[in-house]
């Protein structure tokens, strides 16, 4: 039986996962958690709102007194991420109803994007999962990628090893997929195809996310900590990348594809 509805977004870093959990967050009937795994985190714990860690947010502190005041551990003993499943059972299950009790949402929503913790949640028949593969064309997550001091060809390998998994395993789950790309050309279009999905009706004000409160955790600290509710397609990489790398990405872009219709008879 199962207890709670949660959307699980997973991508590849620097495709866009925050910016979709904010819009999906920002309906009436949602809520953001973000990068949930790590809201205990010392060092990664800053809140969207604004807060340095989920110690100084009073969304999180009541989720913290709630847990307690329930019989229950502090936040900061949970082990949501934790290898061993029962004890992922059991901090999640505490975390979930909590929150559930507190927002009565109908859609809770995790962007941790992890595979692993993605297959433990799909594991347990507690609860709902809806997961959403957001996929970002290769040049703009590697050009990202390269802004941080990655290079090139790691980055490369890296997008389209953790692209490999997840198709892989998301294949005969009941999973959407998301391109970025037209997310951000076409925000009311897709957003209303997700929402439908959801069992909900789009609503116009989710587009400007920035302007609802939201508590969710890590992600993209830029879009998170935003005042702007600015959907802009982040296409840097057109002047960024040599002719080569581009090259080099359509080559590769196109071996995946060969290999995925081989593989799995598949088209990203
Ligand atoms: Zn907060």
């Amino acid at each position: 039986m199962t207890s709670w509805n949660l959307i699980y977004i997973t991508g590849n870093g620097h495709s866009g996962s925050t910016l979709l959990d904010m819009l999906i967050g920002s309906h009436s009937k949602c809520v953001t958690l973000g990068e949930i795994h790590q809201l205990t985190l010392k060092a990664k714990g800053v809140c969207a709102c604004g807060a340095a860690n989920y110690k100084e947010c009073d969304f999180w502190r009541d989720v913290d007194y709630r847990l307690q005041s329930s019989g229950g551990p502090q936040l900061s003993e949970l082990h949501v991420d934790s290898s061993q499943e029962s004890e992922f059972r059991r901090s999640n299950h505490a975390l979930l109803s909590v929150l559930q009790e507190k927002t009565n949402a109908r859609w809770l929503v995790d962007s941790s994007k992890k595979l692993t913790r993605l297959k433990c949640l799909l594991s347990d028949p507690s609860i709902n999962v809806l997961p959403i593969h957001i996929v970002r064309r290769p040049e703009g997550v590697v050009c990202s990628n390269m802004a941080k001091g990655r290079s090139f060809y790691h980055s490369l390998r890296s997008y389209y090893s953790g692209l490999w998994s997840r198709y892989k395993y998301l294949r005969q789950k009941p999973c959407l997929t998301v391109s970025y790309e037209e997310l951000c050309s076409f925000p009311e279009q897709v957003m209303t195809r997700i929402m439908r999905h959801l069992g909900l009706d789009f609503e116009l004000e989710q587009l400007d996310w920035s302007s609802h409160d939201h508590h969710n955790v890590n992600g993209n600290k830029r879009t998170r900590t935003s005042r702007q509710s600015a959907i802009r397609l982040d296409e840097r990489w057109r002047s960024k990348l040599n002719p080569w790398q581009r090259l080099v990405v359509k080559l590769a872009s196109l071996h995946f594809v060969i290999w995925l219709r081989l593989q799995y008879g598949m088209r990203p």
